[in-house]
């Protein structure tokens, strides 16, 4: 792992993957922060932020800490980390992500209209409802299951677009595959909590690997 021995190596690296990235036409207007070691607030490994207002019809930022130099051992795995959180902003994901769940809630409602009658959804789409068990159990019966459905399917989205984006970079997009295994040995670091919340919002890394190699054989996303 020589990026996690060599900081300024990471550093380096992934800027100079961020430019290959950003000299593409249609991703010329996206930004990277990279979140070193002093900085107190780290995203993990690295997420996509979609433009604020003020910034126009930029694509948006992607935030990517220290740590993505465990989970990329190589510009390579790398340039398919920063490709998935491309990924996210160029298909919207973020964006759409509220309006989604909204649209989940409608159905699970119209389907349970007497327990589900008060449910309604915070900011960031979590339900806020009043306790009582027939509440907890549609919700964790229906509303959880197609929400983590939702999430799992755009991860698999971004990750076939970083893999569409290595090709057309000219990497490797087996990089990503690789990535994965690494990721999968961060996640048997985290705590049972940290990797049941994990596992609600991504599909496990053997999966996403599995998906990655699918997806390869088939034809590029228009
Ligand atoms: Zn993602």
């Amino acid at each position: 792992m020589p990026y996690v021995r060599d900081p300024d190596a990471l550093e380096r690296d992934l800027r100079a993957v961020f430019d290959k990235i950003q000299s593409l036409p249609d991703l010329s207007s996206l930004r990277l922060n990279y979140v070193g070691k002093s900085a107190p607030q780290c995203p993990w490994i690295a997420e996509a932020l979609p433009p604020k207002p003020e910034e126009g019809n930029r694509l948006g930022t992607i935030n990517a800490c220290w740590i993505v130099g465990q989970a990329a051992h190589t510009p390579d795995e790398l340039a398919f980390i920063l490709g998935h959180e491309v990924g996210h902003l160029v298909l919207g994901h973020s964006a759409r992500y509220v309006r989604d769940v909204e649209k989940i809630l409608e159905e699970v409602k119209a389907a349970h209209p007497r327990e589900m009658r008060f449910v309604t959804l915070d900011l960031l789409g979590g339900p806020v409802s009043p306790r009582s068990s027939a509440i907890e159990g549609v919700l964790r019966a229906e509303f959880r299951p197609r929400v983590q459905k939702l999430l799992h399917k755009n991860e698999l989205d971004a990750d076939s677009y970083a893999a569409n984006l290595m090709v057309r970079l000219g990497l490797d997009p087996n990089a990503g595959v690789q990535a994965m295994g690494n990721i999968e040995k961060l996640y048997e670091q985290l705590k049972p909590s940290e990797q049941r919340a994990r596992l609600f919002s991504h599909p496990p890394a053997a999966i996403r690997a599995q998906e990655i190699l699918l997806r390869l054989q088939l034809p590029p996303l228009p």
